[in-house]
Formats: C-alpha cells, structure tokens, sequence
C-alpha cells in the first residue's frame, strides 16, 4: 500500500504548486507537443496570452479556470509584473498553473521575466517548448529555413523596438548566407524596408510574408525587398505574421564598409 496520499483527497493548499511555461504553437492543435497536450490537461488555472488559437484553448478541461491575461497591441491591460505574481502567487496557493503563450515561449515571449519571478518565490518551473512562428510559417510554405550552400545563418529578430519603432540593430545581422526572421513587424513594413536598404540591401533581394500560419486564414505575399511596404498596404496584411528577408551567400558581396549588396 502506497504510503503517499492520495492526490484526489489533497486540498490545493496540500499540493506543492508548479508552473509550466507551455508554447502553445502558432494555432493549429495538432501542432502541441505531447508534453503541452499533458500539462494542459492537469491544470488548475490556465493564463493564456492573445494569441493562442480557439483551437488549442478548446482544450482546455472544464476542471480549470481560464483566464486571458492577453494584451492587445499598444495597449497594456495585464502588465508584465501582474502576471508575474498572478502566475507565481497561483502556484503558492498549491495549484499547477500552465501558462500559455503562442508559439515557443522562449522566443518573444517574455519567458525569461516568469522564470526569475517563479525562481524568487521558490516555485518548481518548466518550459515545455512549442513550434515557433517562423518555423510554422517555413513549413508551410515548403521553404526550409535553412539551405545548404545559400542560408547557413537564420536569424531571429523583432521589428519592434521597446520603443514601438522599427530597430536600427539589425545592420550586423544582414551578411550574406542569412535568412532573416522578423516577428511583430508587418506594422513596420514601411519603415524596415528603408531601415534595410539603409543597411545596404538590394531592393530586389527576396521578402516573405506569411501571416496567421497554421491556420485557415493564412496568407503569404512574395515580393521584392524594394516593394515591401506598398505590397503589405495593397494587400492588407496584418499582425500576426512572419517576414522573411532572404540574403543569399551566392548573389550577395561585401562593400568596403561591410554593408551587403546584391552582386
Ligand atoms: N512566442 C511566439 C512569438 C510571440 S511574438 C512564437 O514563438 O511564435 C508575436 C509575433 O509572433 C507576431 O507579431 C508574429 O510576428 C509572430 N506570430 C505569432 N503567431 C503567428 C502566426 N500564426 N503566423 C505568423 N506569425 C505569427
């Protein structure tokens, strides 16, 4: 006979808390991991950011509470440290708390403030890691991330500064062989393509835009570098979605000053 109590007769203030960071994929459910689909399954209290597909939410048992802790863009609802202590002072009333974030928590996604918060407060922490937008949004248009011989760098970057503006840090990241990333940037479409050229890119180079991958309303505009901000306007794309700038090894050189041009 097993000395440990049994779990169903432990009020929560018994149980040790948790709290699982679990990516949640760009919103196609059959895209969790096994690992997310347990962690969502055994929760007491799920907080859930914007993002997250009905889909995967739709999940969810009706054993636990749901709370959308989801902020919309420019607007800051449940700031960063609210939902730090909600998470942590959850998990010290005894409950398993699974945070859900889209995609990969530990990219964009504010992971790294949750751990310190559960790490202070002495609180067992996971990530359990899910598909991030970019490789979501590479797969489904069957245009690998990396390419031997043309791509043997990807890069992951925002296009959105603390600041709400487009960064001016990314110069470094644009040699060739590269395939750059841009998260939270379609807003921004106009300002990164002068941002880009700035930093020495041919207008003709290639640009990829694939907004809400993985799901049925997913749509994917290919253009050139140089007609990036007009091409998003026409045709309407919006947040959430990928782009993808790609800096070939084969057609790019290097200038004197280190900016990459198109051969
Ligand atoms: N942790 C997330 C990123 C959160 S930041 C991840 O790993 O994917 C939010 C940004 O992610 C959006 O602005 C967009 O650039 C990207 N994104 C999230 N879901 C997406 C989707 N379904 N399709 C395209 N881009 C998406």
């Amino acid at each position: 006979m097993s000395l440990l109590p049994d779990p169903s007769h432990m009020t929560a203030l018994q149980r040790e808390g948790s709290i699982s960071l679990v990516g949640a994929g760009p919103g196609a459910a059959d895209l969790l991991t096994g690992r997310a689909l347990a962690r969502i399954a055994a929760a007491d209290v799920v907080f859930y950011d914007r993002l997250v597909s009905a889909d995967v939410l739709a999940l969810i048992p009706p054993s636990a509470r749901a709370v959308n802790v989801g902020k919309e863009v420019g607007q800051c609802a449940w700031p960063q440290d609210r939902i730090d202590r909600l998470i942590v002072d959850s998990a010290l009333q005894g409950l398993r708390v699974v945070r859900l974030k889209s995609g990969d928590p530990s990219v964009f996604g504010r992971a790294g403030e949750e751990i310190a918060a559960a790490r202070a407060a002495g609180i067992k922490i996971e990530v359990v890691p899910g598909v991030t937008a970019a490789s979501a949004a590479a797969a489904s248009i069957l245009d690998p991330l990396t390419e031997r011989g043309r791509f043997d760098r990807l890069v992951l970057a925002t296009g959105t500064t603390l600041a709400g503006k487009a960064p001016e840090n990314l110069a470094p990241s644009l040699v060739p062989g590269t395939r750059l990333a841009l998260y939270m940037a379609v807003h921004h479409a106009d300002l990164l393509q002068a941002g880009l050229a700035a930093g020495g890119l041919n207008a003709a180079l290639r640009v990829t835009v694939v907004s809400q991958t993985g799901t049925p309303f997913e749509r994917v505009l290919r253009c050139a570098l140089g007609d990036l901000g007009q091409e998003v306007r026409a045709q309407g794309i919006r947040n959430p979605a990928i782009i993808f700038v790609d800096i070939p090894l084969a057609q790019t050189v290097s200038d004197s000053a280190g900016a990459v041009a198109l051969a």
